[in-house]
């Protein structure tokens, strides 16, 4: 291994965006190094890029044409005098010839040797390499011959269930379980497809398929002088299609002797890479026999990675630009410390309700309180616009503390209060994971979520209170009305008038109507909705505040109006938007009875039927993308394709038909 002098870095340019962005630019500015920022159309006026030193504008919104171009990144970061790239996660953080292509620059690539990176973009490789240096790897196969007759040979000795991986996967994508064999040729034809549109290679690998596993992986680093060391666990068990969701420190379930012994195994992987900057070795550990097995190496910073930052006190950011900058470790293993428990939520724009589609829209109010241990990650702020084009993650909450039940309870409270109006997130579907009691006492595995929040008996569960909601709703409106009315006419302040009769409001939730009719009478309103009746004062209101008393208990709300939507959010209630029902619902909208419309913005990627097909229920119709996922419409019973709308690349906006169908 070629050891170097040490060389200062004067000018980091960020080849990122949104909250890893802000959090890589907060550690230049600790360090003394100035930061550059890039960002495409969409982005323009994104916080991260009001954080940075200076900030350079790199093209279109499209990845493609942006923050994946590297001649963009690599002119932005020359003509702005940067001696150092940072790529975050995603994006170029993987790419081995982008990271060669920064030394032929003379740019300091901050993340491990390019030969490392390359080494784990094929998980046949990586498996091949961790077996030759004795890290256990899953039971599987990983050879060339990609002929189904060999693949079920190979399952049949693995034994079922199996599980299949695309050789360049990633991010979940290209993976199927075969139960058994008379499931395999379907699942080996689905992996290969899919990984054949995302990667560009149908390669596949075999693993035994663990029925109940945890995702444990070990964050590791290394220097440029051969060190390297482990910053101890990450639990990311709880995910949703192979995605993570919440990520602690330590782990519920390693004990010291268990944890020593996979943290050898991660020093072994590294050490197999020579590896020099930070990366994470994840394993997956079998519930029932405690056994582990190496999954993948990560050659980048995790989303994670603040979790290990709170329990060890130490700066990974710094750490890699340490590394990268040539200067050896600063910590041995014996001092590595854990303080504590971290916990870490991911805040994303989509909708638990409705298969977690993703969700756009300007975020009008963005808080959360303050709490000691609580460290917010956020890519948005009050008047942020979320587009399509990017992943829906707008941040992260870490909270970390003396011990699990005291962080459980400060998340629940952060989740309650925070504020996020504008669009759907999943800010109380967090909240629902750490109130469940197997969560509580960290008897989980990976299909925590999908068996014991989305299973049919809780499907239907009602997130909100709706009557709460339309009240506050109505009030909001009624007290604004009543401003104009009285600056209107000069009368005195004070809410004199009453009412007798009841007036009614419709809005729309979901879909679906909700009526609301009320009176006020001596002070009190008087609201029916459905069946049930509320007697309410309303206390105070300003801006988008609202202050009301009903049964003897006070409720603070935020309300929020934007043309016919009212975003609401109380700490207890939930977040909610309602929608004012047109009166006269336009007709256009009734007009296309056998069309099949877009559930959010999108791009069209693929239209695979022609006018006049025939096509049975289920079939698919139109494929479509937003912010990195797929969505397919499939046709809801058997007919025939009639007039096509979309074309194949185009940005549709949400509610756009897609196509009709005749019977
Ligand atoms: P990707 O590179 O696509 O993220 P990984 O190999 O990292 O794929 O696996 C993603 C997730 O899939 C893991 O966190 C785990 O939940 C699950 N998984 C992977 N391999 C296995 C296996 N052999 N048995 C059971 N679950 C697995």
């Amino acid at each position: 291994m070629e050891t170097l002098q040490p060389k200062l870095i004067h000018t980091i340019l960020i080849a990122n965006r949104g909250e890893i962005a802000s959090r890589i630019i907060r550690t230049c500015r600790r360090l003394g190094i100035r930061s550059i920022a890039v960002f495409s159309d969409a982005d323009r006026n994104w916080p991260y890029v009001k954080d940075a030193d200076a900030a350079v504008y790199i093209g279109e919104s499209t990845p493609a044409k942006s923050y994946l171009n590297q001649d963009k990144i690599i002119e932005a970061a020359l003509g702005m005098g940067a001696d150092a790239i940072h790529p975050g996660y995603g994006f170029l953080a993987e790419n081995a010839s982008f990271a060669r292509r920064c030394a032929e620059e003379g740019i300091v690539f901050i993340g491990p040797n390019p030969a490392s990176i390359a080494a784990m973009g094929s998980k046949s490789a990586a498996r091949e390499l961790m077996i030759q240096h004795q890290v256990p790897v899953v039971p599987g196969y990983q050879g060339e011959d990609q002929s189904e007759e060999t693949l079920r040979a190979e399952a049949t000795r693995i034994g079922y269930p199996v599980l299949l991986k695309a050789v360049a996967g990633g991010g979940g994508k290209g993976m199927r379980i075969a139960n058994s064999e008379a499931e395999l040729s379907g699942a080996i034809h689905a992996a290969q497809s899919e990984a054949e549109r995302a990667f560009g290679d149908g390669g596949l690998i075999l693993e035994k398929y663990i029925a109940s596993g945890r995702h444990i992986e070990f964050q590791i680093f290394g220097d440029r002088h051969g060190n390297i060391i482990h910053l101890n666990e990450r639990e990311c068990t709880i995910q949703r299609r192979y995605q993570k969701v919440m990520e602690e420190s330590p782990s519920p379930v390693l004990t010291d002797e268990l944890r020593a012994k996979m943290g050898l195994a991660a020093v072994k992987a590294a050490q197999a890479l020579s590896y020099d900057n930070a990366g994470t070795v994840e394993f997956i550990f079998d519930d029932t026999t405690g056994a582990f097995y190496f999954l993948e190496v990560n050659t980048r910073l995790q989303v994670e990675h603040p979790v290990t930052e709170a329990v060890t006190g130490l700066d990974l950011v710094e750490m890699q630009i340490e590394s990268a900058q040539g200067f050896p470790l600063k910590i041995s293993q014996e001092e590595v410390q854990s303080n504590g428990y971290a916990l870490e939520c991911r805040l994303y724009a989509e909708d638990p309700e409705n298969h977690f589609l993703p969700a756009t829209g300007h975020i009008y109010r963005f808080e959360y309180p303050e709490l000691s241990g609580l460290r917010m990650e956020n890519a948005v702020q009050s008047g942020t616009e979320i587009s399509t084009y990017y992943d829906p993650m707008i941040a992260k909450i870490i909270v970390h503390d003396k011990d699990r039940q005291l962080v459980i309870r400060k998340m629940r409270y952060v989740l309650s209060q925070m504020i996020c109006l504008g669009t759907i997130t999943n800010q109380y579907f967090l909240k629902k994971i750490l109130e469940h009691p197997d969560f509580q006492s960290g008897t989980y595995n990976t299909h925590f979520i999908e068996e014991k929040l989305l299973s049919a008996e809780t499907d239907g569960e009602k997130e909100v209170d709706l009557p709460f909601f339309a009240i506050v709703a109505c009030l909001k409106r009624w007290a604004k009305r009543e401003k104009s009315r009285r600056l209107l006419r000069s009368i005195p302040s004070g809410w004199r008038n009453s009412f007798y009769d009841f007036q009614q409001e419709e809005y729309q939730y979901r879909g679906e109507a909700l009526s609301v009719r009320y009176r006020y009478l001596s002070g009190v309103f008087i609201f029916l909705v459905g069946e049930e009746e509320f007697r309410v004062s309303l206390i105070s209101e300003s801006d988008s505040a609202i202050e009301i008393e009903t049964d003897g208990i006070r409720y603070n709300a935020t309300v929020i109006q934007d043309g016919a939507d009212i975003f609401n959010h109380h700490p207890e209630k939930g977040s909610i938007r309602l929608t004012v029902a047109e009166r006269f619902p336009g007709k256009e909208k009734t007009d296309h009875a056998g069309g099949y419309t877009a559930p959010m913005p999108s791009t069209v990627v693929r239209i695979p039927v022609k006018e006049g097909q025939k096509v049975a229920k289920g079939d698919v119709l139109v494929v479509l993308s937003s912010m990195k996922m797929e969505n397919s419409i499939t046709a809801g019973e058997d007919g025939t394709v009639g007039e096509i709308y979309a074309s194949e690349g185009a940005s549709i906006k949400a509610g756009f038909v897609l196509l009709e169908m005749k019977k």
